[in-house]
Parts: C-alpha cells; structure tokens; sequence
C-alpha cells in the first residue's frame, strides 16, 4: 500500500542492504598516558582495513597538547596506510607559532589540517591572540597562503552557540570553504532531520562542499548530556529514556552506544548520505561495529599487502 511505500522510504534499507559504498573517517584524540597510547594504536590498527578515507587528531583546548597530537599524527602517517589530518586552532598562539606548527606538519609528510577557531581554556568565551588568526576563516586563508593544504572545517547543524543565527552561521560557515576549505565536518547531533534541514540549509546559502556528518557513539549519557549544552546539541527526551538505570551496565551502554549510532547513519544512508565521520572516543569496537553494520568490510592495509 501506499502507506507501507512511504513507511519503508522513510525507514530506509536493512542493514544486511546497505551497500558497504559509504566513504568513513574516524577521530581520536591523542593519548594522555603510555597505557592510553597503547590503545589508540590498537584502535588505529583495527579500523585501518576499512581503509577510511583519512583519521583525524583532535588538538586539546589551548594549544594544550600541542607536541602529543603533532606526535600522533606523524606516527599514523609514518606507520599506516591511512592519510593523517591534525585539527590545529586559533587560540592562544601568534600567526607565526601556528604557522611554524603547520609547516612541521607539511614537512611530517602532512596534508590535511581540521581548521578550527577553538575555545578559550575558561569559560570567558574566544579571545583572539593580538598577533594571532581571528576566527577559522582567518586560519584556512592562512594555512592556504603557507602550503596547499587540503582543510576541513567545523560545521553546525544547530548553530554554533556564539553565532547570532542559522543565516550569521551559514555566512561563517561559507566564508572558511571560500577561504580554500573543501569540506564541512559537522558537530554530533542525534536526530537525521537535523542533518538534512542543515544540508538543505547550506545548499540554498550557496554551499556546494560535502557536508560530512559527525557520528558521536554515546555510551556516557550524562558525559554527552554536559557535552551537548556547551555546543548547543538538543538532546532529545527519548535518548535520555534509553539510558535511565543503565549506570552500572557498562556493557548495555556499549550495546545500545553501537546500535543507536548505526540506526542514526542508516537513515542517514537512505538520505543519500555517503560519508560519515566518527568520533571513536578511541574505542575500537563500538566504530567498528558500526561500520560492519553500514556494510564495511575490512580489507588487507596496503603497506601490510605489500610487505607480505
Ligand atoms: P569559527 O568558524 O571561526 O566560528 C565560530 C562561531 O563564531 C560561528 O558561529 C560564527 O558564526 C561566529 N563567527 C566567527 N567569525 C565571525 C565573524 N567574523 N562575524 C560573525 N560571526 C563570526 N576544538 C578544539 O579545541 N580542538 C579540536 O580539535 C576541535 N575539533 C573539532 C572538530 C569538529 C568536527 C567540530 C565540529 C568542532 C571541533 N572543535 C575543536 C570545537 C571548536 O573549536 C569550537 O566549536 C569553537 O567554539 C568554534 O570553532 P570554529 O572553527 O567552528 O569557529
């Protein structure tokens, strides 16, 4: 009937129909301790024969962890057959310190710069540094101007919370891919209608780079619930209904953490969605489940194929 007709175009394919044609990329962030180090090059190892498109490293408020994330990325381009990008941003450091940070990562054999303005270590909102980039537009015309990098930049599918607006955050957002930025990867967010108003959205602003979706695993409810007021994520009530009484139940967060996500990608998928970014919160299994239920199968690295 017509009825079940729209049902099933709503709901989109089975997950033993999707097509595997979906181009991946995964976040971490760079490790704190020997142990955490340990397990990020685990995760890294495990989702490499998805052979994504490229992994990106994420760069601590401040500049903080500026040496550990720069450490990061040049092993995973060293060492693996995945294309590295190092988030770099505004905050706390001159034109010439970020700069000099880029151009050691041109010279690591980098290509790839995630541009971001940041956010000030306290909570007093973004201070430019008097010699610095003012806001991510600045940086991307800059990193353009030092090397031809390919960059990526931050997208909002509800608004970055200091923008006055849907139609301020599209000109914000047009402006970095004008600077020279090829795709917007977007904050998390749990409803797919949110992501296809935003695209709609961008489209008719005259945005024509791909829209890459954020695919954020929640398997800390309160941890995301804190998350998404500082980034202006809605939390819808059912999300919140799921996880009530699952404290102590690590493993059923896990579960329904990889389940959620894939169900949130899956509709994605039936909206014509064919890249996807995860961030893995440097957890191996969760994204890989969810990319073996999008139809990813995991294949021989390149290096390993040819040592062997
Ligand atoms: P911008 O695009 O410069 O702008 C932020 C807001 O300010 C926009 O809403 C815009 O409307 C407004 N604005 C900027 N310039 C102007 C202007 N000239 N006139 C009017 N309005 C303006 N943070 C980190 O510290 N490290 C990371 O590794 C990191 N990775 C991220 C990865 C992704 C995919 C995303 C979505 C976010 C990430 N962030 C990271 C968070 C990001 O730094 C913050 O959201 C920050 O507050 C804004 O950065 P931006 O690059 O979006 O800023």
């Amino acid at each position: 009937s017509q009825l079940e007709e729209a049902r099933r175009a709503l709901e989109g394919p089975l997950f033993a129909d999707v097509a595997g044609d979906t181009a991946v990329s995964f976040e971490f962030f760079p490790p704190k301790t020997p142990k955490m180090e340990e397990a990020l090059w685990e995760t890294v190892k495990t989702l490499e024969p998805f052979g994504p498109r490229f992994v990106s490293v994420t760069y601590g408020a401040g500049g903080s962890t500026r040496e550990r994330t720069h450490a990061t990325v040049a092993r995973i381009q060293a060492e693996t057959a995945m294309p590295a990008a190092a988030h770099l941003t505004c905050v706390e450091a001159s034109k010439a310190e970020i700069d000099a940070i880029a151009d050691a990562y041109w010279q690591a054999g980098v290509r790839h710069i995630v541009a971001l303005r940041g956010d000030a270590p306290g909570a007093d909102g973004f201070v430019p540094h008097p010699d610095g980039y003012t806001n991510a537009a600045d940086l991307v015309a800059g990193l353009k101007r030092l090397h031809p990098f390919e960059i990526s930049v931050a997208a909002y599918p509800e608004c970055h919370p200091d923008s006055r607006g849907v139609s301020d955050d599209l000109d914000n957002l047009k402006r970095k891919i004008d600077a020279g930025a090829t795709r917007g990867i977007t904050q998390f967010f749990f409803e797919p209608e949110t992501f296809f108003r935003f695209r709609d959205r961008a489209v008719a602003a005259g945005i024509t780079a791909e829209m890459v979706p954020g695919i954020m695993p929640v398997t800390n409810f309160a941890s995301i619930v804190k998350m998404s007021a500082l980034c202006g994520t809605e939390v819808p009530a059912w999300l919140g209904r799921l996880f009530e009484g699952l404290e102590d139940h690590a493993t059923a967060r896990q579960l329904i953490a990889a389940t959620l996500a894939a169900e949130l990608c899956r509709k994605l998928y039936a909206g014509d969605v064919r890249t996807l970014h995860f961030y893995t919160l440097n957890r191996a299994e969760l994204s890989f489940a969810i990319c073996h239920m999008l139809g990813l199968r995991a294949k021989v690295p390149a290096k390993v194929a040819v040592a062997a």
